[in-house]
Order: structure tokens, then C-alpha cells, then sequence
């Protein structure tokens, strides 16, 4: 099987020869074309999605986890990360073939008054730092700390958060924080996380630290965009501290790309496969359409350790019947799928 297009973000025609489960560009065995005169990418990626449950305090659901994974992959959506799952089963492979790849965090690693009770793993303080690494080592190298969570109630400290990251990082893995207040976004950027989730209330003032070490932006206005105007019975000050963190978000995403903050898609609730509505927020924010594609496609799986579409990369990609930088629609709408080595539509 073989496939033909130009290939983002390089802009060049090329020839993909499937060969198994990776890619080849030179030679050619004969195999069928699948497709000619598309634009092809690596795949979508949404690196914030929970497949397996639908709302907080839900079971693990394994038939619902199949079932959000298909959306993404029908969706183009071909690598997920999982910052925070109930699956209580740590360390349990879930790379199926049939489903598009995944990068786990474990479970949610929440300290005591901040996530839904009883959703994530409950600790103390005190056990932040080895459950961090605990989590981290049975995943795939990701642990997902809740950095904060009620406006007016303290963050995670940020002595304790920086532990953490340190404790994780020596054993190579990686930390998503979530933060949504200003105290626990800056705490989760002097803590070094690799990724700030949310980030809403972000002093902008840390955003050249975030951008030299690393620390990506994962602004995630999809389940926002959801409760904003749901929110009238909400107490006042819960409802103009959450209007505040939406209303600053988009300035918060031009800031951060500005200052050369890696910025990248994640849709955080169900239905799963609606990346593309995510990538959409990030350009009425302000992001270029190029920036954006890239925030949900090549540069959220480069950060994730996987390559393009180039000679020797896994066997992923995803077509379109136009430009996706010049028409952004199109993304909802991929015209053949191919995920490792498989076609899938
Ligand atoms: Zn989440």
C-alpha cells in the first residue's frame, strides 16, 4: 500500500510505501495506491483526553474506553496522552493494535481537598513524591499531579511539587500539572512540570521561564467552552473567577506562543475525536493556522518522542482533500486513515 501527497509541515510531495508497520519513501513494491493529490499528516494527536470514563467519579469502564479510543482514531486521531486515568490497574498495556497509540499517566495524583474524592489516587502531601514516581514508572512515563483546585483554597506547595518533578525526572519520566489558579500555575512552572494543563490565571511573566525549560501549555478550552455560560447558579465568586481564567486565555495562548511556549491541543472531555474543535479554539485564540495544526498534529507528537512522516516512522497517517493550514475544517472530514500500517478507512 502505498499513499501520495504533500506532507505537512514540510509542504513536499512525497510517496509513502507502507512496509508493515513503518514507512518508507523510496522505492516501491507495487503495492495500491490509496490515495493521490491529498495533504497528509502524521495523524492527529490530543494530548489531554480520559478515555474510559464519561464523567468525574465514574468506574473505569474498559468497553468505554474501546469505544472513546475508536472515536479518536475515526477522527484522525491516531496518538493520545491520558494525563490522569481511573483505570486502577496500573501499568496494564493498553497499546492495542486496533487503537490509536497511547501514552498513559496513571491515575490522577490528587492531595487532600483538591480533585472529585475518590476519583483519582488520594495521598498526602507527604507521599506526593514517591507516588509520583510510582505512577510515572507504571504508566508510559507520565504521572499527572492536581496542582490545585478551588479558587481562594492553596495550591499544592510548591516545595512539594518541586520534589516531585525532580523525583520523576531522575527516574526519566515526565509530569502534567493541572492548574487553573494563578498560584498553582506559577507553582507548577518554578516546579519545572513538563506540562502546564489548563494554565488559566497564568502570570505571563513566567512564560520565558516555561519556554527555556520546557514546559508546555495545554490550555484546554474545549471543556471550558462548555460551562462558561452554564454557570448561573454557580456561587459569584466561583463564576467571575472561572469567566476571569476564560476571558485571559486566549491572550495567555498568543503570549505564550510569542514567547516560544510549545502550545498544544487537548480536548479533556468526551465525546472523544474532537481534536479538530480544540485546534479551532487555539486559532480564534490567535494561534497561526500553521501553529495550531501542528498543536493537534507533528509538534504534539514530537513532543510525545514520535517522528513525522519520514522514512522509517510508524506507519500512521492521515489524509485530507485540502490544505488543513489553509482550511482548517477539513480536519473533521480525513479522507483515509492509516494507523500502523492498517488501513483504516
Ligand atoms: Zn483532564
Amino acid at each position: 500500500m502505498k499513499i501520495k501527497g504533500v506532507v505537512l509541515p514540510e509542504r513536499e510531495e512525497r510517496v509513502l510505501r507502507v512496509d508493515g508497520e513503518v514507512l518508507r519513501v523510496a522505492g516501491d513494491d507495487g503495492g495500491e495506491l490509496v490515495a493521490d493529490g491529498v495533504w497528509l499528516l502524521p495523524g492527529l494527536v490530543d494530548v489531554h483526553t480520559h478515555p474510559g470514563t464519561v464523567n468525574p467519579g465514574d468506574e473505569f469502564d474498559e468497553a468505554v474506553f474501546r469505544r472513546h479510543m475508536i472515536e479518536h482514531r475515526d477522527a484522525g486521531v491516531l496518538l493520545v496522552r491520558s494525563p490522569g486515568s481511573a483505570d486502577r490497574e496500573t501499568g496494564r498495556e493498553r497499546d492495542e493494535t486496533d487503537l490509536p497509540r497511547l501514552r498513559s499517566g496513571g491515575r490522577w495524583l490528587a492531595t487532600p481537598g483538591r480533585f472529585f474524592a475518590g476519583y483519582g489516587r488520594d495521598i498526602g502531601e507527604d507521599e506526593l513524591v514517591a507516588a509520583a514516581v510510582e505512577e510515572a514508572g507504571t504508566s508510559s512515563g507520565w504521572c499527572k499531579i492536581i496542582g490545585d483546585w478551588s479558587p481562594g483554597q492553596p495550591a499544592v506547595p510548591v516545595d512539594v511539587l518541586t520534589a516531585a518533578v525532580e523525583a520523576v525526572h531522575a527516574v526519566g519520566g515526565r509530569v502534567a500539572v493541572h492548574a487553573q489558579t494563578a498560584e498553582g500555575s506559577r507553582n507548577a512552572v518554578l516546579a519545572g512540570a513538563d506540562s502546564l494543563e489548563h494554565g488559566m490565571h497564568l502570570d505571563h511573566g513566567l512564560l520565558p521561564r516555561m519556554a527555556e525549560q520546557g514546559t508546555a501549555l495545554v490550555p484546554t478550552f474545549t471543556p471550558f467552552a462548555k460551562i462558561v455560560d452554564k454557570l448561573d447558579g454557580a456561587p459569584a465568586e466561583f463564576r467571575e473567577w472561572l469567566l476571569a481564567g476564560w476571558e485571559g486565555l486566549p491572550a495567555t495562548v498568543r503570549a505564550a506562543h510569542a514567547a516560544g511556549v510549545v502550545v498544544l491541543a487537548g480536548t479533556d472531555t468526551t465525546p472523544c475525536g474532537a481534536v479538530a474543535g480544540e485546534i479551532d479554539w487555539l486559532i480564534r485564540a490567535g494561534l497561526p493556522a500553521e501553529v495550531a495544526v501542528g498543536a493537534g498534529s507533528w509538534t504534539a507528537r514530537e513532543w510525545l518522542g514520535l517522528p513525522g512522516l519520514e522514512d522509517g516512522a510508524p506507519a500512521d497517517v492521515v489524509a485530507y482533500e485540502a490544505d488543513p493550514v489553509a482550511d482548517p475544517s477539513v480536519l473533521t472530514r480525513p479522507s483515509r486513515i492509516i494507523l500502523r500500517g492498517r488501513l483504516v478507512r
